[in-house]
């Protein structure tokens, strides 16, 4: 089965030898703080870092998952409450574990805005141009972006925000499980500032932790382990972001124009804010569900729809780890679904 759903999604094919040597080494039942475990933290951060370009002064830390970032940043950087401009499903649930923690009051500015860069709901993006304007217009805020769908598959712009999160089930082609959190020193002075340490994943405890390559509580070993692997392994973003950013051209100009006569349309018209990771598709409910279960027959997994549009679209993940080949099949599948 070839997959294109956008998460859990497809792993490097690598991840099971990878997982095999984690085993067979010991690495994976020994102590977290030992010096062995300690260095595969330490390269996991460092590999991040490198291949993904993050500013020498920016901090990472890894947890759970992106839901558990939402509420690290809600419970530790947030002092009054936070502002979610969304347009999908992850913003708005986003939004919604934030003020159930940090409810929003009438006479109160938001001090953190909370940015999706990805949505991948409906497969739309933010650019960093867009987002170098809500940077401007909140200069004092905390910026916050969810980059769960699009970390590691484009560049991002890392100056144009203080908190950057993703988990790894999706543009890292690793197992969920885990989760990427990089904030910049102001992120870091905020929490400072509010002094929040009421939790186990307080910014504070991890941010003390991570320094020193270690963690608050039992980590998730292997999927640290993997990461490291990954991140030895993957290019550097700028030649993924090429790829990344070519194929999405190629699946948009192929349902513009190949697919023009078949049922089913781009969910998003404007190309401004299309993603480069993940491509909706929309068409009738009954189209939606006879190709997604034709396609399953002929060994294919498409994307479901998600949140409003669960049901009208399915959704093609354009990450890292799906070779051209995987995507020369689909297309030749979806050229002869439409005849
Ligand atoms: C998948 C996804 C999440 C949720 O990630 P978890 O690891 O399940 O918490 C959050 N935001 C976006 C944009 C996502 O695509």
């Amino acid at each position: 089965m070839i997959t294109f759903y956008p998460g859990p999604a497809k792993l490097y094919p690598q991840v099971a030898e990878w997982a095999a040597e984690a085993c067979a080494s010991g690495l994976v039942s020994m102590n977290h703080r030992s010096p062995e475990f300690m260095a595969v933290t330490e390269g996991a951060i460092r590999g991040v870092k490198e291949k993904l370009n993050v500013p020498d002064d920016y901090h990472v830390a890894l947890v759970s998952s992106a839901t558990e970032c939402w509420e690290i940043i809600a419970q530790s950087l947030t002092e009054r409450s936070s502002e979610h401009p969304y347009t999908g499903a992850f913003g708005k649930k986003w939004m919604d574990y934030a003020h159930r923690l940090r409810p929003p009051r009438p006479d109160e500015l938001p001090d953190v805005l909370g940015v999706v860069q990805n949505e991948t709901s409906n497969g739309t993006q933010v650019r960093m141009d867009a987002l170098a304007q809500y940077r401007r217009a909140h200069p004092d805020a905390i910026v916050a972006v969810d980059a769960v769908s699009s970390m590691a598959g484009i560049v991002m712009d890392w100056s144009l925000a203080d908190v950057w999160f993703a988990s790894v089930q999706k543009c890292f082609g690793l197992p969920a499980g885990l989760a990427v959190l990089i904030y910049s020193p102001q992120a870091l002075s905020r929490a400072q500032a509010i002094g929040e340490r009421d939790h186990y994943n307080s910014l504070l405890f991890l941010h003390d932790n991570f320094s020193q390559f270690q963690t608050p509580y039992t980590p998730n070993g292997l999927g640290i382990y993997l990461l490291n692997r990954v991140m030895q392994t993957v290019p550097s973003i700028a030649a993924v972001d090429e790829r990344t950013r070519q194929r999405a051209a190629d699946w948009y100009r192929f349902f513009e124009q190949d697919m023009a006569d078949s049922p089913f349309r781009l969910l998003i018209n404007d190309p401004q804010v299309r993603s480069d990771t993940v491509i909706a598709v929309a068409g009738s409910e009954v189209n939606i569900k006879t190709i997604k279960a034709v396609a399953k027959e002929a060994g294919i997994l498409l994307g479901n729809g998600y949140g409003d549009w669960k049901t009208t679209t399915f959704r093609i993940a354009n990450f890292p780890a799906i070779t051209d080949e995987e995507v020369g099949r689909l297309r030749e599948f979806l050229m002869k679904s439409g005849e």
